[in-house]
């Protein structure tokens, strides 16, 4: 029984759909003299069929979603029309007589190289789209149809390599009934966004994609991190059944809903939501949700043909602001980069991108993208209760370069005499060990702080918070990573500035309970696990999570910490969520 991480709760049953991801197998053969006229005819028949194809998915994509999505075809369709891929394909078969495959896709691939000194912008901009044209005009040649999550005719599991969080925020929710992928760890973007979707999730099962066919049936328990390939009917009883206990569950918890977020002693707690889009919204409001903690505003810029303008902008944050009103929303800036890309806007590939040109540091690139977002963010104040936060802050020089860039917008739009928030709270997020060391002078820049705590845990342990084989050592109750959230609620204090969690551990109920004794004011939580915290903070005591912790923070090994944390609390916790 393939056994993986368990990345979103919840049971799927169903057939497999494999999204093929992996490279073409491709030969390289050289051609003789006479055999080049056959090899550029089937070049020219492949793109003419890829043109076809374009043609219809541009109509069929504007129909449905509009021209502004439509567009990224329409791109493609310009780089079939421009002579540079198609020349230079040829010129290849002619000059190095070689297999038209080989010759496209060594063209394709040096596109970065080539053209970097060639002063084409269209061409700079587009490597990402130049490449995934290539690799149709491969699947025509090589007659290998391809696979997408979008148009789907039945409901399926999906099993894959790897999925990126914009192929997740883009899959068809009604048809999907989970995935299972090889690689990828619990606090990858991708498990991060099923979970918000609500779509049964297993990750980093090393060779899943080789293991099942397309079309078996098979079980994938989200909540155990397994999946059951083939099931005997007995099998798929018992998880039908798991199934229908699970819809029990979470009507039951369903009455917690106008309670409010109280410890037993008293200790109140916000209790928000960590949102990415529109749809989590609804989902979190109908859970009574005390606000919005984390408003990842990357996937706004997800799977469309460009960059969100300000007004586009504006509108979002507007509406999300006045829905969760008497809330707030935590608007975070753009966290790009990582395990985050977008096909319109390239980054340039990274050997280790979450090291990189990441979140804060590509907005202090990108100045211009940058205070669009500012002034969107600023404005949307004017209408809701509106908080801003940057990511992956790493020091003071840094968060006031920021703050010195939401000056310069604040004076613009002032000038402009367009309404804004002047006093919108601005937050720091606490993801990198540097910012929690120096929390207690970030803290005077700040209005605010939210750990991020899948990052604080990736950076502080050096663990790829993706990377499955070393998801062993990514630990949240390392006593390092105690200590280190430690300091930063305490030098926040000090400050009289509160701090929040929007990573994780948030979600976790046994984290969630030292966090709170740790003395957090504020948890951010995914809107699935909304009602579960709340019942474990109604049923424990302030006191006695603080015990805990104060202990815990003296123990020295992660597993110490679980063990002392699982007898003294986790126990009660488990049957807390029991209880009728
Ligand atoms: C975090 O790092 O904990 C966090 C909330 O941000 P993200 O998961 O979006 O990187
Ligand atoms: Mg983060």
């Amino acid at each position: 029984m393939p056994r993986g991480i368990a990345a979103s709760p919840g049971i799927a049953i169903g057939p497999v759909y494999i999204l093929e991801k992996e490279d073409f197998c491709i030969l390289k053969y050289r051609i003789k003299k006479d055999e080049i006229g056959t090899e550029i005819k089937r070049f020219e028949d492949a793109v003419g069929q890829s043109k076809k194809q374009l043609r219809e998915i541009e109509k069929k994509v504007r129909e449905k979603l509009g021209k502004d999505v439509a567009y990224i075809f329409q791109a493609h369709l310009h780089i079939l029309e421009d002579p540079l891929l198609i020349r230079e394909t040829i010129d290849r078969i002619k000059r190095e007589r070689v297999n038209v495959e080989m010759a496209l896709r060594e063209t394709y691939r040096n596109f970065p190289q080539k053209f970097a000194l060639v002063q084409s912008e269209f061409f700079q901009e587009r490597f990402r789209d130049v490449e995934d044209l290539g690799e149709r005009i491969l699947r025509n040649l090589l007659n290998h149809p391809s696979t997408s999550l979008s148009n789907l005719k039945e409901d399926i599991i999906v099993i894959s390599s790897d999925l990126s969080p914009s192929d997740t925020a883009s899959l068809q929710k009604d048809r999907v009934l989970g995935f299972a992928t090889d690689i990828g760890g619990p606090t990858s973007h991708t498990a991060i966004m099923a979970r918000s979707l609500k779509i049964p999730a297993v990750v980093g099962l090393g060779n899943i994609t080789k293991k099942v066919k397309p079309g078996s049936l098979i079980i994938l328990d989200g909540n155990r991190g397994i999946v059951i390939v083939n099931p005997t009917a007995a099998q798929i009883k018992k998880y039908q059944k798991r199934q229908e206990e699970l819809v029990l569950y979470r009507k039951k918890l369903e009455t917690l809903r106008s309670l409010p977020p109280i410890t037993l002693d008293g200790r109140e707690v916000e209790l928000a939501s960590n949102i990415a889009g529109p749809e989590e919204i609804d989902l979190a409001i109908k859970d009574k949700t005390e606000g919005v903690g984390l408003y990842r505003t990357e996937y706004l810029y997800m799977n469309r043909k460009k960059l969100p303008n300000e007004e586009e902008q504006f509108e979002a944050y507007k509406k999300i602001a006045e829905k969760i009103a008497p809330h707030s929303v935590i608007i975070r800036t753009l966290d790009l980069g990582g395990d985050k890309f977008l096909s319109h806007f390239p980054v340039p590939r990274e050997i280790n991108p979450f090291m990189g040109w990441r979140a804060i540091r590509l907005s202090l690139g990108k100045v211009d993208i940058f205070k669009t977002q500012l002034r969107a963010i600023l404005r949307a104040g004017f209408y809701g209760k509106v908080k801003l936060m940057y990511p992956l802050i790493s020091g003071v020089e840094e968060l006031k370069k920021a703050n010195r860039i939401l000056s310069q917008v604040k004076q613009e739009l002032r000038q402009e005499k367009i309404p804004f928030d002047n006093k919108i709270e601005v937050g720091a997020m606490i993801e990198v060990p540097s910012a929690a060391i120096m929390s207690d002078l970030l803290a005077k820049e700040a209005d605010f702080f939210s750990l991020g705590t899948n990052d604080l845990i990736q950076y502080t342990l050096a663990v790829d918070r993706i990377n499955e084989k070393v998801a062993y050592l990514y630990q949240p109750l390392h006593p390092t990573i105690l200590r280190l959230i430690h300091q930063t609620i305490r030098a926040a204090h000090r400050e009289d500035i509160w701090v929040g969690a929007c990573g994780e551990m948030a979600s976790d109920p046994l984290c969630m309970a030292i966090l709170l004794g740790l003395g957090i004011d504020e948890l951010s939580v995914t809107p699935r696990s909304l009602l579960e915290i709340k019942k474990v903070i109604r049923g424990i005591t302030w006191e006695e999570t603080q015990k805990v912790a104060s202990h815990l923070l003296n123990l020295s090994t992660a597993n110490q910490v679980k063990r002392h944390a699982h007898n003294r609390l986790g126990k009660k916790i488990r049957r807390i969520l029991e209880e009728e």
